[in-house]
C-alpha cells in the first residue's frame, strides 16, 4: 500500500479502538475518543515582501482535555491538512497519557512551504496564526510546541505575540522556546534520550547486552542522529544509518559524531569514509539487534516487515509502522517499542519546561535528565507489564495503558454517563 493510501486519521481510530475493545470500555468512551473535541480552521492574511497579500490556511485540533490542558506541536508543511492535524492530536493524547503527563493531545499546522518565505514573511505568518488561534490557547488551556519545520525562533515569535495580546508575559503558553525566554535545558536531546532509555529497558527485559549490540538507524536527523550517539555511549555498535539521500554500512561500526560532522559538511551521510553504500530496503532488513526508524511514517509495511531481522524496533519516528506490518512483526517475535512511548521523551521535557515556567525556577541539565529517565523507565515497565499480562503486542499494550487513564478521567468527570435512574 502506498503512503498516500494510508489515512492517518483512520489508523489512529483503529489503534484507539483496539485498546478500548481490549479494555472492555463503554461505547461512549470510544465515541468520545474517536475524534477531536474541538478544531479550528483559520485564514491568515500575510503581507508579502513584494506588497501582495497571500492568505494561508492554518489549523488547531484539540483532541481530549479530560486529563489536563492540551499539548502538541505546530507543523509548517505544504501537505498539512485538517485530517492530518486531527490524527496527530489524537496520538498526542495517548503519548501524554502513556507516560503519565497531566495533558491531553493537541496539534496545529499551517499549509505552507516555509523554505519559500523570507524571514520577515515567516514572522508575519507566525504572528498572524497566533492572533487567529489566540482564543484557543494559553498556559492553562492549550500549549503548542515545535514540530516539522518549526523551531525555537518561531516559538519566540508565538510567545511574544501571545504575550502582547494578553498584556503580560505568558512564557508557559509554548514549549521548545529559546533558553533565554524560559526554554528548558535538555529539551533538544530529550526525544532521543527518552528513546535510548526505552531501548535500554527493552534490551534488559530480553537479556540482550547493549555492549556490542548492533544498531541500524533510518533517518540520521535530529532524533536519529542523537539516538545513535546516545546508544553508542551505552556500548552499542551503529552499523548502518541513512537519510533521504542515501545510506551507509560498516560492520565494524560507524562513529556517530564523525558521521554527524560529515553530514553537516556534505548534507548527507552518503559517502562517509570507510563505509559501504546501502539502500533503505537493505537497511530495514539488516542483520542487527536494534532497528530505529527515525524518519517518516509508513516505512515498515506489509511488503517489507517480514524482512526485518532486528530483535527490537524503537520507533523514534511517529507512525513508521503500518497496522499490517505490526501483525507481521508480532508473529515474528520482534519487540516493537511503539512511537507513543519510544519518542515521548520530547513531550516529557516540554512538560518539564512548562512546570519550570509555572514555578519560575529552573533545573540543571542533570535534574532534567534524571527526571526524564525516571518517567521513561516507569512508563516502559507499565507498558511491558500490560504486554505480558494481557498477551497483546506492545503497541496495543501502550494504547491500553493510555486509553485506560483517559477513560478513567472521563468517567470520574461524568462524561461517560451511567448515573441516570431507570
Ligand atoms: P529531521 O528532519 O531532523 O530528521 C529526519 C531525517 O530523516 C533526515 O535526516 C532526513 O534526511 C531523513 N529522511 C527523510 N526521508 C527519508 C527516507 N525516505 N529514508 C531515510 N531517511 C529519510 O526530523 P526529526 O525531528 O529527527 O524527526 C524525525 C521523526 O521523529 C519524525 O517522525 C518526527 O515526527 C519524530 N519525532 C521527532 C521529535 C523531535 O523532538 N525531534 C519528537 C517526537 C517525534
Amino acid at each position: 500500500m502506498s503512503i498516500e493510501k494510508i489515512n492517518p486519521f483512520e489508523t489512529a481510530q483503529k489503534q484507539i479502538k483496539a485498546g478500548a475493545d481490549k479494555l472492555g470500555l463503554p461505547a461512549a468512551a470510544y465515541d468520545i475518543l474517536k475524534q477531536p473535541m474541538r478544531v479550528m480552521t483559520v485564514a491568515i492574511p500575510v503581507e508579502m515582501d513584494d506588497g501582495s497579500v497571500k492568505v494561508f490556511t492554518g489549523y488547531r485540533s484539540q483532541h481530549n482535555h479530560a486529563i489536563g490542558p492540551l499539548k502538541g506541536g505546530i507543523r509548517y508543511h505544504p501537505d498539512v491538512t485538517l485530517e492530518e492535524v486531527m490524527a496527530l492530536s489524537m496520538w498526542m493524547t495517548f503519548k501524554c497519557a502513556v507516560v503519565g503527563l497531566p495533558y491531553g493531545g493537541g496539534k496545529g499546522g499551517i499549509a505552507v512551504n516555509p523554505k519559500e518565505l523570507s524571514k520577515g514573511e515567516l514572522e508575519r505568518l507566525s504572528r498572524g496564526y497566533i492572533q487567529a488561534i489566540a482564543p484557543m490557547i494559553g498556559s492553562e488551556k492549550d500549549i503548542p510546541a515545535p514540530d516539522v519545520y518549526t523551531n525555537a525562533q518561531i516559538m519566540a515569535w508565538f510567545v511574544d505575540e501571545f504575550s502582547k495580546i494578553r498584556q503580560y508575559n505568558d512564557f508557559g503558553v509554548m514549549t521548545g522556546k529559546p533558553l533565554i525566554i524560559g526554554g528548558s535545558i535538555g529539551r533538544n536531546e530529550a526525544t532521543a534520550r527518552g528513546c535510548m532509555f526505552t531501548v535500554r529497558e527493552a534490551a534488559n527485559t530480553l537479556g540482550l547486552a547493549l555492549e556490542g549490540a548492533t544498531v541500524a538507524i533510518q533517518g540520521f536527523g535530529n532524533a536519529g542522529g542523537i539516538v545513535a550517539s546516545l546508544l553508542a555511549e551505552q556500548g552499542c555498535k551503529i552499523v548502518a544509518a541513512n537519510d533521504s539521500s542515501g545510506g551507509v554500512y560498516n560492520p565494524d561500526g560507524l562513529n556517530p559524531s564523525a558521521l554527524l560532522e560529515f553530514k553537516q559538511k556534505t548534507g548527507t551521510v552518503k559517502g562517509f569514509p570507510g563505509s559501504q553504500d546501502i539502500s533503505t530496503k537493505e537497511l530495514l532488513a539488516m542483520e542487527c539487534d536494534i532497528l530505529v526508524p527515525a524518519a517518516l511514517e509508513n516505512q515498515l509495511t506489509a511488503e517489507n516487515a517480514g524482512d526485518v531481522r532486528a530483535k527490537i524496533i524503537a520507533e523514534a519516528a511517529n507512525g513508521p509502522t503500518t497496522l499490517e506490518a505490526d501483525a507481521i512483526l508480532k508473529q515474528n517475535g520482534v519487540l516493537v517499542i511503539p512511537d507513543i512511548l519510544a519518542n515521548a521523551g520530547g513531550v516529557t521535557v516540554s512538560y518539564f519546561e512548562w512546570v519550570q515556567n509555572n514555578m519560575g525556577y529552573y533545573w540543571s541539565e542533570e535534574e532534567v535528565n534524571d527526571r526524564l529517565e525516571k518517567v521513561m523507565v516507569k512508563s516502559f515497565g507499565e507498558v511491558y507489564k500490560m504486554h505480558k499480562n494481557k498477551e497483546v503486542d506492545m503497541r496495543t499494550a501502550a494504547y491500553m495503558v493510555a486509553v485506560k487513564r483517559v477513560a478513567e478521567a472521563m468517567e470520574i468527570r461524568g462524561w461517560l454517563g451511567g448515573n441516570r435512574k431507570a
